[in-house]
């Protein structure tokens, strides 16, 4: 039987569970899970003939292009955040918490951009000085989550005077969600911006081109969210470069760090030094994180993007089976 057939009923005598007994196991406690199989008008399948597609045409002359189609509106909002890292997040936060209607689009599944799902969990430049006085350079909303990250479990480490403090990546995903749910801040995941949707009139004052909000590319393709401000948090500037916003490209060193586990049941013999490659530690005890300083090079040409990928993951095994061949971390 398919899920969508099933009525929480038949779901929990498939599963042998009465619903007490879903309750207590836990189970229960996943409302969305008991919405989704009360479903039971969907259609398991719906047919499509292929007659709507508007696909890329190329053409006789060689020439590949892209048809003209009207765009389904899929938001409207007062502040569209576009890339969901921690510079998005805060901004979205920020937005809503001044009661203003606030959309966020990621193109991943989570948020935090390069600070979880690239691994960067060292927070650099977070002390600065004042004089000759080190002062805590990070306040408002980045102070404010490291502290809701000292509440939760493994959260984050070196949080000193004067050190660089180390978050987990997991925790810090789990407390983004938490603190965008709270601010009622409506969510585009999975949705990668290819386009900033400009008005046809320009800006009176300054001659600029009035941004009023981003096109999306989803699985169900390109649809539009209008917004009466739009802020580019994508890092790569993938909405001001299409809006026409004037902007320096410049190279930057890529890398690509990792985690190393179980390094807490290594025994090391007297006086032997550890291997290289055995980088920071993290909230996690016996896990830690190795940077990587990467060639300077293009991070919005595909090509490069794909030929550092390759080579990196080929330069980390590299380095993990350097450490695997020291006595004692076998
Ligand atoms: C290898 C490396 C090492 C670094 N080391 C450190 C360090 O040690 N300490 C430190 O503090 N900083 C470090 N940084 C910098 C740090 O990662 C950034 O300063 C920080 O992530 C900036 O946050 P952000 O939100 O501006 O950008 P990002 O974290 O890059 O977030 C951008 C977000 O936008 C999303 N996005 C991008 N394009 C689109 C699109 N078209 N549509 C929708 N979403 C989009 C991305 O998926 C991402 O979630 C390092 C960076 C790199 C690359």
């Amino acid at each position: 039987m398919f899920l969508s057939e099933l009525t929480r009923r038949d779901l929990l005598k498939t599963l042998g569970l009465g619903a007490t007994a879903l309750g207590v196991s836990g189970l229960g406690s996943q409302s969305a899970f008991a919405d989704f199989v009360s479903q039971k008008d969907k259609t398991v399948g719906e047919l499509h003939d292929g007659s709507r597609a508007t696909p890329v045409k190329l053409r006789v002359d060689g020439q590949i292009v892209r048809p003209q189609i009207a765009l389904p509106t899929i938001g409207e909002t007062d502040v569209l955040v576009v890339g969901g890292g921690p510079a998005g997040c805060c901004a979205a936060i920020a937005a809503a918490r001044l009661g203003l209607k606030t959309t966020l689009v990621e193109r991943y599944g989570h948020f935090g951009g390069l600070a979880t799902g690239g691994l960067v969990v060292h927070i650099l430049g977070h002390w600065t000085l004042e004089g000759d006085k080190k002062v805590q350079a990070t306040q408002g909303l980045g102070e404010e989550m490291m502290k809701r990250l000292e509440g939760l479990p493994n959260g984050i480490v070196n949080r000193e005077f004067g050190r660089n403090p180390t978050l987990d990546a997991e925790v810090y995903k789990y407390l983004l969600v938490e603190m965008i749910t709270e601010a009622n801040i409506e969510v585009f995941l999975h949705s990668w911006a290819i386009d900033a949707i400009v008005d046809d009139k320009t800006d009176p004052a300054t001659g600029n081109p009035i941004v009023r909000g981003a096109v999306i590319q989803t699985k169900l393709g390109p649809q539009a969210i209008l917004a009466k401000q739009t802020i580019d948090t994508t890092g790569d500037g993938d909405v001001f470069v299409p809006a026409g916003a004037a902007h320096t490209q410049r190279l930057y060193n890529i890398g690509l760090p990792y985690r190393i586990g179980n390094l807490d049941r290594v025994k090391l013999q007297d006086g032997q030094k550890p291997p290289r490659h055995l980088g920071d530690v993290t909230p996690v005890p016996g896990v830690r994180w190795v940077n990587m300083t990467g060639p300077s090079l293009d991070g919005v040409d595909v090509k490069t993007l794909s030929k550092l990928e390759l080579n990196h993951r080929k330069q980390i095994w590299k380095q993990i089976q350097e450490v695997r061949n020291t006595p004692g971390y076998e």
